[in-house]
């Protein structure tokens, strides 16, 4: 589930960061770049709210990474 277009080497601490499942409220570790992680307690999928999802503006492989529905959510936000 990464993008190719991004590289951890270039990270910073915060890149790193925990979202409370909406589910359960259980911790779940995010990279920034994660879309999506399932909660290791529920088993639901959490969409990580703090996306930075510049790089589908121009990322040939943007829609096989975050899929056809985040793609069309964020053309709706323009
Ligand atoms: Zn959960």
């Amino acid at each position: 589930m990464k993008c190719p277009g991004q590289d951890t080497r270039h990270w910073k601490p915060g890149d790193i960061f925990e979202v409370k499942c909406p589910s359960c409220g259980v911790l779940i570790e995010f990279f920034k770049d994660d879309i999506r992680r399932r909660c290791k307690d529920c088993k639901k999928q959490v969409t990580n709210p703090k996306i930075d999802l510049g790089c589908i503006e121009w990322c040939k492989f943007a829609e096989q990474c975050v899929g056809p529905e985040v793609m069309k959510k964020k053309s709706k936000k323009k």
